[in-house]
Protein backbone atom coordinates (compact mmCIF):
# COMPACT_ATOMS: atom_id res chain seq x y z
CA UNK A 1 0.00 0.00 0.00
CA UNK A 2 2.89 2.50 0.94
CA UNK A 3 4.66 2.02 -2.65
CA UNK A 4 0.84 2.39 -4.26
CA UNK A 5 0.45 5.75 -2.81
CA UNK A 6 3.91 6.91 -3.34
CA UNK A 7 3.36 6.46 -7.06
CA UNK A 8 0.06 7.88 -6.67
CA UNK A 9 1.37 11.01 -5.24
CA UNK A 10 4.61 11.06 -8.54
CA UNK A 11 1.32 10.82 -10.31
CA UNK A 12 -0.28 13.95 -8.77
CA UNK A 13 2.44 16.21 -8.74
CA UNK A 14 3.08 15.03 -12.20
CA UNK A 15 -0.37 16.34 -13.32
CA UNK A 16 0.01 19.38 -10.97
CA UNK A 17 3.51 20.79 -12.48
CA UNK A 18 1.79 20.30 -15.61
CA UNK A 19 -1.11 22.33 -15.01
CA UNK A 20 1.80 25.31 -13.37
CA UNK A 21 3.62 25.22 -17.12
CA UNK A 22 0.14 25.49 -18.69
CA UNK A 23 -0.41 28.71 -16.68
CA UNK A 24 3.35 30.15 -17.16
CA UNK A 25 3.02 29.42 -20.88
CA UNK A 26 -0.29 31.33 -20.52
CA UNK A 27 1.15 34.48 -18.85
CA UNK A 28 4.60 34.37 -20.41
CA UNK A 29 5.01 37.41 -22.47
CA UNK A 30 7.46 38.99 -20.51
CA UNK A 31 11.43 38.24 -21.95
CA UNK A 32 12.51 38.20 -17.96
CA UNK A 33 13.60 35.06 -17.02
CA UNK A 34 12.12 34.22 -13.55
CA UNK A 35 12.29 31.96 -11.17
CA UNK A 36 9.55 29.76 -12.55
CA UNK A 37 10.71 29.66 -16.22
CA UNK A 38 14.77 29.66 -15.28
CA UNK A 39 16.63 26.76 -16.58
CA UNK A 40 18.93 25.27 -13.75
CA UNK A 41 22.36 23.38 -15.21
CA UNK A 42 23.15 21.85 -11.34
CA UNK A 43 26.18 19.33 -10.18
CA UNK A 44 25.69 16.51 -7.97
CA UNK A 45 28.78 14.41 -6.20
CA UNK A 46 28.30 11.01 -5.34
CA UNK A 47 30.40 8.53 -2.84
CA UNK A 48 29.97 5.56 -5.29
CA UNK A 49 31.92 4.27 -7.82
CA UNK A 50 31.14 5.32 -11.46
CA UNK A 51 28.41 3.04 -12.93
CA UNK A 52 27.96 1.09 -9.48
CA UNK A 53 24.15 -0.69 -9.51
CA UNK A 54 21.62 0.73 -7.56
CA UNK A 55 23.31 3.67 -5.90
CA UNK A 56 25.34 5.56 -9.04
CA UNK A 57 23.02 4.09 -11.19
CA UNK A 58 20.07 5.10 -8.76
CA UNK A 59 21.39 8.36 -8.12
CA UNK A 60 21.32 9.14 -11.98
CA UNK A 61 18.03 7.91 -12.39
CA UNK A 62 16.97 10.22 -10.04
CA UNK A 63 18.75 13.00 -12.10
CA UNK A 64 16.75 11.63 -15.45
CA UNK A 65 13.63 11.99 -13.45
CA UNK A 66 13.97 15.31 -12.13
CA UNK A 67 14.53 16.61 -15.81
CA UNK A 68 11.86 14.92 -17.71
CA UNK A 69 9.46 15.94 -14.94
CA UNK A 70 10.81 19.75 -14.83
CA UNK A 71 10.84 19.12 -18.78
CA UNK A 72 14.42 20.13 -18.77
CA UNK A 73 14.36 23.06 -16.41
CA UNK A 74 16.12 21.31 -13.96
CA UNK A 75 19.27 19.48 -15.42
CA UNK A 76 21.28 17.57 -12.96
CA UNK A 77 25.02 16.23 -13.91
CA UNK A 78 25.73 12.99 -11.87
CA UNK A 79 29.63 12.22 -10.73
CA UNK A 80 30.66 9.30 -9.38
CA UNK A 81 32.74 9.11 -6.20
CA UNK A 82 36.58 10.52 -7.18
CA UNK A 83 35.06 12.43 -10.48
CA UNK A 84 34.76 15.74 -9.35
CA UNK A 85 35.84 15.67 -5.25
CA UNK A 86 36.80 12.35 -3.23
CA UNK A 87 33.86 9.60 -2.57
CA UNK A 88 33.70 11.13 0.80
CA UNK A 89 33.96 14.77 0.06
CA UNK A 90 30.70 14.86 -0.95
CA UNK A 91 29.00 16.59 2.40
CA UNK A 92 31.80 19.52 2.11
CA UNK A 93 31.23 20.03 -1.58
CA UNK A 94 27.53 20.42 -1.63
CA UNK A 95 27.79 22.36 2.04
CA UNK A 96 30.69 24.82 0.36
CA UNK A 97 28.66 25.28 -2.82
CA UNK A 98 31.36 23.56 -5.08
CA UNK A 99 27.93 21.84 -6.32
CA UNK A 100 24.73 22.04 -5.75
CA UNK A 101 23.44 18.04 -4.59
CA UNK A 102 25.45 15.44 -3.25
CA UNK A 103 24.13 11.20 -2.40
CA UNK A 104 25.62 9.44 0.05
CA UNK A 105 25.08 7.76 3.68
CA UNK A 106 23.98 10.48 6.37
CA UNK A 107 26.20 8.13 8.57
CA UNK A 108 29.72 9.19 6.74
CA UNK A 109 29.41 12.56 8.29
CA UNK A 110 28.68 11.36 11.84
CA UNK A 111 32.44 12.76 12.66
CA UNK A 112 30.65 16.38 11.39
CA UNK A 113 26.93 15.68 12.58
CA UNK A 114 26.80 13.00 15.14
CA UNK A 115 22.72 13.05 15.52
CA UNK A 116 22.27 12.17 11.44
CA UNK A 117 23.35 8.64 11.89
CA UNK A 118 20.18 7.87 13.28
CA UNK A 119 18.43 9.02 9.90
CA UNK A 120 21.03 6.48 8.43
CA UNK A 121 20.25 3.52 10.28
CA UNK A 122 21.14 2.20 13.79
CA UNK A 123 22.13 -1.10 15.17
CA UNK A 124 19.47 -3.54 15.93
CA UNK A 125 17.47 -0.92 15.35
CA UNK A 126 14.07 -0.55 12.33
CA UNK A 127 13.74 -2.78 8.90
CA UNK A 128 13.35 -0.15 6.01
CA UNK A 129 9.54 -0.06 6.47
CA UNK A 130 9.95 1.49 9.85
CA UNK A 131 12.96 3.54 8.63
CA UNK A 132 10.39 5.12 6.13
CA UNK A 133 7.48 5.57 8.36
CA UNK A 134 9.81 7.60 10.66
CA UNK A 135 11.17 9.73 8.16
CA UNK A 136 8.05 10.46 6.01
CA UNK A 137 5.36 9.62 8.67
CA UNK A 138 7.04 10.61 11.79
CA UNK A 139 9.82 13.09 13.33
CA UNK A 140 12.57 11.51 10.85
CA UNK A 141 12.84 13.78 8.39
CA UNK A 142 12.21 16.99 10.11
CA UNK A 143 14.88 16.26 12.83
CA UNK A 144 17.51 15.32 9.92
CA UNK A 145 17.23 19.08 8.34
CA UNK A 146 16.40 20.39 11.88
CA UNK A 147 20.22 19.09 12.34
CA UNK A 148 21.62 20.21 8.68
CA UNK A 149 20.12 23.89 9.37
CA UNK A 150 23.16 25.29 11.20
CA UNK A 151 25.26 23.87 7.74
CA UNK A 152 22.95 25.45 5.50
CA UNK A 153 21.88 21.49 4.02
CA UNK A 154 18.94 20.32 3.53
CA UNK A 155 18.48 16.32 3.19
CA UNK A 156 15.92 13.83 1.86
CA UNK A 157 15.63 10.21 1.73
CA UNK A 158 16.91 8.54 -1.19
CA UNK A 159 17.09 4.88 -1.22
CA UNK A 160 17.42 1.84 1.17
CA UNK A 161 19.40 -0.77 0.82
CA UNK A 162 17.53 -3.15 3.40
CA UNK A 163 18.64 -5.13 5.76
CA UNK A 164 22.49 -5.93 5.27
CA UNK A 165 24.73 -8.64 5.69
CA UNK A 166 27.20 -9.04 9.02
CA UNK A 167 30.27 -8.73 6.63
CA UNK A 168 33.02 -10.87 5.00
CA UNK A 169 35.28 -12.29 7.39
CA UNK A 170 38.83 -13.95 6.99
CA UNK A 171 38.62 -15.76 10.36
CA UNK A 172 36.01 -17.14 12.27
CA UNK A 173 33.61 -15.51 14.62
CA UNK A 174 32.91 -17.65 17.74
CA UNK A 175 32.87 -16.06 20.56
CA UNK A 176 33.41 -12.14 21.38
CA UNK A 177 36.86 -13.16 22.17
CA UNK A 178 38.04 -12.92 18.45
CA UNK A 179 36.41 -9.41 18.01
CA UNK A 180 39.32 -8.57 19.75
CA UNK A 181 41.99 -6.61 17.52
CA UNK A 182 39.70 -7.42 14.35
CA UNK A 183 39.98 -4.71 11.93
CA UNK A 184 36.72 -4.21 10.09
CA UNK A 185 35.12 -1.84 7.81
CA UNK A 186 32.16 -0.87 9.41
CA UNK A 187 30.69 2.78 9.41
CA UNK A 188 28.68 4.65 12.06
CA UNK A 189 27.14 3.71 15.11
CA UNK A 190 27.84 0.01 14.03
CA UNK A 191 31.63 0.92 14.18
CA UNK A 192 31.69 2.59 17.45
CA UNK A 193 30.00 -1.10 18.55
CA UNK A 194 32.75 -2.96 17.34
CA UNK A 195 34.92 -0.64 18.71
CA UNK A 196 33.65 -1.45 22.09
CA UNK A 197 34.10 -4.67 21.47
CA UNK A 198 38.11 -4.59 21.35
CA UNK A 199 37.88 -4.26 17.27
CA UNK A 200 39.21 -1.47 15.38
CA UNK A 201 36.69 -0.16 12.93
CA UNK A 202 37.71 1.68 9.58
CA UNK A 203 35.84 4.10 7.12
CA UNK A 204 36.27 3.07 3.38
CA UNK A 205 34.45 3.58 0.46
CA UNK A 206 33.57 1.20 -1.19
CA UNK A 207 36.28 0.99 -4.19
CA UNK A 208 39.00 0.76 -1.58
CA UNK A 209 37.48 -2.39 -0.20
CA UNK A 210 38.36 -5.56 -2.22
CA UNK A 211 42.16 -4.37 -2.15
CA UNK A 212 41.88 -4.26 1.42
CA UNK A 213 40.70 -7.14 2.22
CA UNK A 214 42.97 -9.11 -0.30
CA UNK A 215 46.04 -7.74 0.79
CA UNK A 216 45.16 -8.00 4.45
CA UNK A 217 45.13 -4.22 4.82
CA UNK A 218 41.35 -5.34 7.22
CA UNK A 219 40.35 -8.45 8.79
CA UNK A 220 36.97 -8.13 7.99
CA UNK A 221 34.49 -5.50 5.89
CA UNK A 222 31.13 -5.50 5.58
CA UNK A 223 29.38 -3.11 2.54
CA UNK A 224 25.92 -4.05 1.68
CA UNK A 225 24.99 -7.60 0.66
CA UNK A 226 25.06 -10.33 -1.64
CA UNK A 227 24.49 -8.13 -4.49
CA UNK A 228 26.95 -5.65 -4.35
CA UNK A 229 28.95 -7.42 -2.04
CA UNK A 230 29.36 -10.13 -5.03
CA UNK A 231 30.27 -6.52 -7.44
CA UNK A 232 32.90 -5.61 -5.49
CA UNK A 233 34.62 -8.67 -5.65
CA UNK A 234 34.55 -9.41 -1.91
CA UNK A 235 34.03 -13.19 -2.36
CA UNK A 236 37.21 -13.11 -4.08
CA UNK A 237 39.35 -11.89 -0.77
CA UNK A 238 37.23 -13.45 1.89
CA UNK A 239 36.02 -17.22 3.21
CA UNK A 240 32.78 -16.55 5.65
CA UNK A 241 29.99 -14.68 4.66
CA UNK A 242 28.33 -13.50 8.07
CA UNK A 243 24.55 -12.82 8.88
CA UNK A 244 22.75 -11.05 10.10
CA UNK A 245 23.68 -7.30 9.31
CA UNK A 246 23.04 -6.11 13.21
CA UNK A 247 24.52 -3.20 12.75
CA UNK A 248 22.55 -1.83 9.52
CA UNK A 249 19.05 -3.21 9.77
CA UNK A 250 17.56 -0.96 6.33
CA UNK A 251 19.29 1.76 5.75
CA UNK A 252 18.51 5.00 4.23
CA UNK A 253 21.06 6.75 2.27
CA UNK A 254 21.08 10.51 1.82
CA UNK A 255 20.15 13.20 -1.06
CA UNK A 256 21.79 16.54 0.18
CA UNK A 257 21.34 19.73 -1.29
CA UNK A 258 23.13 22.61 -0.33
CA UNK A 259 20.24 25.23 0.85
CA UNK A 260 21.16 28.39 -1.15
CA UNK A 261 20.59 26.40 -4.01
CA UNK A 262 17.43 24.86 -2.73
CA UNK A 263 16.03 28.29 -2.00
CA UNK A 264 16.48 29.24 -5.25
CA UNK A 265 14.04 27.02 -7.31
CA UNK A 266 10.80 27.54 -7.78
CA UNK A 267 8.16 25.39 -5.83
CA UNK A 268 6.64 23.44 -8.45
CA UNK A 269 10.44 22.38 -9.16
CA UNK A 270 11.08 21.85 -5.36
CA UNK A 271 8.44 19.43 -5.32
CA UNK A 272 10.04 17.39 -8.18
CA UNK A 273 12.77 16.76 -6.43
CA UNK A 274 10.98 15.77 -3.25
CA UNK A 275 8.78 13.40 -4.95
CA UNK A 276 11.53 11.85 -7.34
CA UNK A 277 13.37 11.20 -4.24
CA UNK A 278 10.84 9.53 -3.11
CA UNK A 279 10.08 7.66 -5.76
CA UNK A 280 13.47 6.25 -6.35
CA UNK A 281 13.94 6.01 -2.67
CA UNK A 282 11.38 2.98 -3.60
CA UNK A 283 12.86 2.02 -6.66
CA UNK A 284 16.19 1.70 -4.88
CA UNK A 285 15.07 -0.68 -2.29
CA UNK A 286 12.73 -2.52 -4.51
CA UNK A 287 16.17 -3.25 -6.63
CA UNK A 288 18.05 -4.47 -3.77
CA UNK A 289 15.41 -7.23 -2.28
CA UNK A 290 15.14 -8.32 -5.63
CA UNK A 291 18.86 -8.47 -6.87
CA UNK A 292 20.01 -9.26 -3.50
CA UNK A 293 17.84 -12.79 -3.80
CA UNK A 294 19.53 -13.60 -7.22
CA UNK A 295 22.72 -13.52 -5.94
CA UNK A 296 22.18 -14.96 -2.83
CA UNK A 297 21.23 -17.92 -5.07
CA UNK A 298 24.35 -17.42 -7.18
CA UNK A 299 27.01 -17.55 -4.17
CA UNK A 300 25.35 -20.40 -2.83
CA UNK A 301 25.56 -22.41 -6.38
CA UNK A 302 28.53 -20.83 -8.06
CA UNK A 303 30.43 -19.82 -4.94
CA UNK A 304 30.51 -22.85 -3.19
CA UNK A 305 33.94 -22.22 -1.30
CA UNK A 306 32.16 -19.87 0.81
CA UNK A 307 30.89 -20.47 4.20
CA UNK A 308 27.38 -18.66 4.34
CA UNK A 309 27.34 -18.21 9.00
CA UNK A 310 25.29 -16.76 11.26
CA UNK A 311 27.06 -15.06 14.23
CA UNK A 312 26.63 -16.57 17.50
CA UNK A 313 23.86 -16.07 19.61
CA UNK A 314 26.34 -14.65 22.43
CA UNK A 315 28.41 -12.08 19.85
CA UNK A 316 24.74 -10.51 18.72
CA UNK A 317 24.05 -10.58 22.42
CA UNK A 318 27.01 -8.45 23.09
CA UNK A 319 26.92 -6.35 19.89
CA UNK A 320 23.11 -5.51 21.66
CA UNK A 321 24.42 -4.54 24.94
CA UNK A 322 27.26 -2.82 23.45
CA UNK A 323 25.13 -0.53 21.15
CA UNK A 324 22.49 0.08 24.09
CA UNK A 325 25.30 1.20 26.24
CA UNK A 326 26.99 3.00 23.12
CA UNK A 327 23.43 5.43 22.12
CA UNK A 328 23.51 6.57 25.99
CA UNK A 329 26.89 7.29 25.94
CA UNK A 330 27.15 9.70 22.85
CA UNK A 331 23.01 10.88 24.02
CA UNK A 332 25.19 11.94 27.24
CA UNK A 333 27.96 13.84 25.08
CA UNK A 334 25.29 15.80 22.73
CA UNK A 335 22.73 17.17 23.40
CA UNK A 336 21.20 17.15 19.21
CA UNK A 337 22.24 13.16 19.50
CA UNK A 338 19.78 12.99 22.46
CA UNK A 339 16.67 14.24 21.07
CA UNK A 340 16.99 12.46 18.11
CA UNK A 341 18.09 8.97 20.11
CA UNK A 342 14.79 9.95 22.26
CA UNK A 343 12.47 10.26 19.25
CA UNK A 344 13.98 7.58 17.67
CA UNK A 345 13.78 5.25 20.53
CA UNK A 346 10.08 5.75 21.32
CA UNK A 347 9.04 5.33 17.85
CA UNK A 348 11.08 2.59 17.19
CA UNK A 349 9.91 0.57 19.88
CA UNK A 350 5.84 1.14 19.18
CA UNK A 351 6.89 -0.01 15.35
CA UNK A 352 8.21 -3.09 16.90
CA UNK A 353 5.35 -3.97 19.31
CA UNK A 354 3.31 -3.19 16.02
CA UNK A 355 5.45 -5.48 13.54
CA UNK A 356 5.77 -8.65 17.19
CA UNK A 357 1.72 -8.72 16.22
CA UNK A 358 0.86 -8.09 12.52
CA UNK A 359 3.94 -9.76 11.17
CA UNK A 360 4.01 -12.86 13.66
CA UNK A 361 3.08 -15.05 10.84
CA UNK A 362 5.87 -17.98 11.34
CA1 LIG B 1 26.98 -1.37 5.18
Amino acid sequence: MRKNNKFTVVGLVLAMSLLVGCNEQTAGSSDEPTKANKTYKWKMVTTWPANFPIFQTGAERFAKDVKIMSNGRLDINVFAGGELVPPLGVFDAVQQGQVEMGHGGAYYWSGKVPAVQFMSTVPFGMPASGADAWHYAGDGLKLWNENYASFKLKAFPLGNTGAQMGGWFNKKIESTEDLKGLKMRIPGLGGKVLAKAGGNPILMAASELYTALERNTIDATEWVGPYHDLRLGLHRAAKYYYYPGWHEPGTSLELLINQVAWDSLSPDLQKIVEVAAAANNVWMHAEFEARNQEALQEIKEKHTHIEILKFPKEVLAEFKRLTEETLLEEAEKDPAFKKVYENYKAFSEKNAELKAITESIH
